[in-house]
């Protein structure tokens, strides 16, 4: 199996003549994280709206051109004397049951160990059955790599390594908490629980609407 990452980097090692020392590279396309299951949770009333989660998701894992792995969205709401602007929060819900997953036909689409949903380039053709397929627009094609889906993958590489996403280390107001699903702890804990049980159940990535707590 391939992530996006590796066959990036292979296609680039190949160019530069170096195939034999990627062959003996020791990183994972998919590495381990045990039994480790692990979750965000997004307080959208602590987002200011910076963009700095786009900008960081940006740099660290170069998506294509025009397209990002998580969104922030400003929307308008009430009108004159009520008005107010709200920030809205986008990415890969990493689904329990997963649309995506089940529509992709070349099996690219895939749960990982750590019940985050991942794409094997190496088997996507790039037919977008699972773009279509998700609820909430979060893949896309990248149109370097012969239309191949991206999306977001919860830094899989960063988590492996004992750290957190790119998005949650650059949030300016706290407002991405990072976690363990199987043995929450502290803030992410305390956010967990303002999440209903069957809601859990539903995915790995939860985002509290502004205007209430426990939305996903
Ligand atoms: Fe798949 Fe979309 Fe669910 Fe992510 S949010 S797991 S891309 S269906």
């Amino acid at each position: 199996m391939e992530n996006r990452r590796h066959f990036i980097k292979n296609g680039l090692m190949l160019c530069l003549g170096a195939g034999s020392a990627l062959a003996g590279g020791t990183a994972l396309a998919f590495p381990s994280t045990g039994t480790k299951r692990w979750g965000m949770i997004i307080d959208s009333a602590r987002c200011s709206g910076c963009q700095s989660c786009m900008v960081a998701c940006k740099l660290q894992n170069d998506t294509a051109p025009g397209s990002f792995n998580t969104t922030i969205t400003e929307r308008e709401s009430g009108t004159y004397p009520n008005a107010g602007i709200r920030f809205e929060a986008n990415l890969c819900r990493h689904c329990t049951d997963a649309p995506c997953v089940s529509a992709c036909p070349t099996g690219a689409a895939f749960v990982h160990e750590s019940g985050l949903v991942m794409t094997d380039w190496k088997r996507c053709d790039g037919n977008g059955a699972c773009i279509d397929a998700c609820p909430y627009e979060a893949r896309f094609h990248d149109i370097r790599f012969e239309n191949k889906t991206d999306k977001c993958d919860l830094c899989l590489h960063r988590i492996s390594q004992g750290l957190v996403p790119a998005c949650v280390e650059n949030c300016s107001s706290g407002a991405r908490i990072f976690g363990r699903l199987d043995k929450p702890e502290g803030e992410f804990a305390r956010y967990l629980q303002s999440i209903p049980a069957s809601q859990q159940k539903t995915g790995a990535v939860f985002i509290i609407a502004a205007d209430k707590k426990g939305g996903r």
